[in-house]
């Protein structure tokens, strides 16, 4: 019996969330798993009836479950609100109150959506299908000091990028253990040429490999990197990389492969209960329609079988799923193509 707390949110959060919540029922049947689903009330959703976008009773839920699927927070309504009463700073406050200083995002174009990605005339089919570990607790955005100073009429402002040795050592490790289940290589991306948090990145990663011997280590300046990505993806087996070049390079990587609506991720840490999300925001947009793509939290959910419950052979069956409906032609509005027919987000879940 798996504990999952279930946060939907705002905008499509709770849209996707639901179709996520039916796999994992179909889970359920087919692999005689059972799964205990308690809901919490989280974001802008949550200021609303506690007045706080994380309260006591979702944070006390979340510690007491074994993993947290999560949709996705904020939206226009909540935007005046000051920065502690935003929606976004559950996540953040998640984030640090589990210790999940590891992000991770796999970037995959998959077959039978090549032409949906902005690279289509040079990506190979098939052939990008890359994981970016990235730092999530340290580095530039929560190094201090930070702040601004006037020295008469100029402004001066400042932010410092930290990282110890100990936090480089364990978001290597999981690098390198998420390589050793795929292709073997990590590519490490670093600017070391001018940073001594990147030199010491360099040096702890190197240390870090000699436990890996099976797995390819290999160095890149970050900017090579943003460059590789168009050019060549499908060298790229893990990215590891630190907080900041990590926001940029996954993002860059979400949209070769055609939509974020397709993308999942997991952040983890030492111990659980980690979580799980899709990588696209709260659409607020298109919220309320029906017709958000939840393939990005139906695979934030096989992320979560494989990784929190190692159910592999279930969260290989919801991914296989997915390739099929694909190849089968079902597409939601984000991924159709030409005058072909497109489903509602509950019809392709
Ligand atoms: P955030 O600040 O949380 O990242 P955002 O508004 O910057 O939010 P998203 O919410 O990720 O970004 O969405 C960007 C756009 O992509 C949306 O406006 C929507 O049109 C589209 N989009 C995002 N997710 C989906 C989805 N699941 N299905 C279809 N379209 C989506
Ligand atoms: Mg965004």
């Amino acid at each position: 019996m798996y504990n999952i707390a279930l946060l939907p949110g705002d905008g499509i959060g709770p849209e996707v969330i639901k179709e996520a919540k039916k796999v994992l029922y179909a889970i359920q049947e087919r692999f005689g798993i059972k799964f205990n689903f308690k809901e919490g009330s989280v974001g802008g959703a949550a200021y609303e009836v506690f007045g706080a976008p994380l309260p006591d009773d979702t944070l006390n839920l979340v510690k007491d479950s074994d993993a947290v699927l999560f949709g996705a927070v904020g939206g226009p309504k909540w935007d005046h609100l000051k920065r502690e009463l935003r929606p976004e700073q559950a996540i953040l406050k998640l984030r640090k109150e589990l210790n999940l200083f590891a992000n991770l995002r796999p970037a995959v174009c998959y077959r039978f959506l090549a032409d949906s990605s902005p690279l289509k005339n040079n990506i190979i089919s098939g052939n990008l299908d890359l994981l970016i570990v990235r730092e999530l607790t340290g580095g530039l955005y929560f190094g201090t000091p930070r702040g601004r100073e006037n020295t008469g009429q100029t402004v001066r402002a400042f932010d410092t990028m930290v990282y110890t040795s100990e936090e480089i050592k364990r978001v290597a490790r999981v690098a390198f253990e998420a390589a050793r289940k795929r292709r073997k290589k990590v590519t490490s991306v670093d600017k070391a040429n001018v940073l001594e948090t990147s030199k010491l990145w360099r040096e702890v990663v190197d240390e870090v490999s000699k436990e890996y011997p099976d797995v390819e280590l290999s160095h890149m300046y970050v900017d090579n990197c943003a460059m590789q990505l168009v050019l060549n993806p499908g060298q790229f087996d893990v990215i590891l990389t630190e907080n900041t070049f990590g926001d940029i390079l996954s993002d860059e990587a979400s949209v070769l492969t055609g939509s974020i609506g397709m993308l999942p991720s997991a952040s983890i840490g030492e111990k659980g209960p980690f979580l799980y999300e899709p990588c696209h925001g709260s659409a607020p947009d298109i919220a309320g329609k029906g017709i958000a793509n939840p393939i990005a939290c139906i695979l934030s959910a096989a992320m979560m079988l494989e990784y929190s419950f190692d159910e592999k052979e279930a969260a290989m069956c919801i991914k296989d799923a997915v390739e099929k409906s694909l190849e089968l032609g079902y597409r939601t509005y984000d991924i159709k193509e030409g005058e072909g027919k497109v489903l509602a987000t509950s019809e392709m879940g």
